[in-house]
């Protein structure tokens, strides 16, 4: 199920509302690529949305959601994961940051047990691993963010990869053939958002840029 499509003419994403204006019956999925239909448009109890069809291995869908700490990698570089160990100690505030404006409103209690299952994982010897990845991977380990005494949070959500990664470090290993992005997921809609791994840490998340904005000093 999901809310969110590409149109297989422009390469565009819109989201159900469009596909229902133009009348199209089929899309291609932000996530998988393959092509997944408009359904539920006249039932009352379900809203209109994206269907994969029977078997699809889709993480959009709920029971494909991989337990990404399980994940393994394919190769181990145990020099290069304690130089990296160093450089998440020096940037650990920067990663924080991310994975709080990332998760909306992360919490530092919780941000320390994802630093826990890492440590567990040893992911930091995942040969070829970059910071810039970091904030990414540590936000995948979350189980469930919760909008119930959120603030911020508008619906719960969890992350996750695109379907075909197998090797943890196929993400940053293999960048021309896996996406380079997380998608924020809704147990209930989908897919809510697609966000791309950014190439270096960003100090300034994108919730206060845009909270700042009007900010008259
Ligand atoms: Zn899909």
């Amino acid at each position: 199920m999901s809310y969110f499509a590409i149109d297989i003419d422009t390469g565009e994403k819109h989201d159900v509302e469009w596909f229902q204006i133009k009348r199209k019956k089929v899309a291609l999925c932000p996530i998988c690529d393959s092509e997944i239909e408009l359904r539920a448009e006249s039932s009352i109890v379900t809203s209109a949305h994206f269907w994969h069809g029977k078997n699809s291995i889709c993480t959009s869908i709920k029971k494909n959601r991989k337990k990404y700490e399980d994940l393994p990698a394919s190769q181990i570089d145990k020099e290069a994961g304690k130089k990296l160990r160093e450089d998440v100690k020096n940037n650990l505030y920067t990663i924080f940051l991310t994975c709080n404006a990332l998760g909306e409103g992360l919490k530092y209690i919780e941000f320390k047990e994802l630093i826990f299952k890492a440590n567990e994982k040893m992911i930091w010897d995942y040969k070829g691993l970059q910071l810039n990845y970091i904030p990414y991977i540590l936000i995948l380990f979350h189980e469930m963010f919760y909008a119930k005494g959120s603030k911020l949070r508008d619906e719960k959500f969890y992350f996750v990869l695109e379907p075909s990664i197998k090797y943890f470090d196929d993400l940053w290993n293999k960048q021309q053939s896996i996406k380079q992005s997380i998608w924020k997921i809704s147990p209930d809609k989908g897919v809510l958002e697609i966000i791309q791994i950014k190439q270096n840490l960003d100090p300034v998340p994108e919730w206060f840029k845009k909270a700042t904005e009007k900010l008259v000093i």
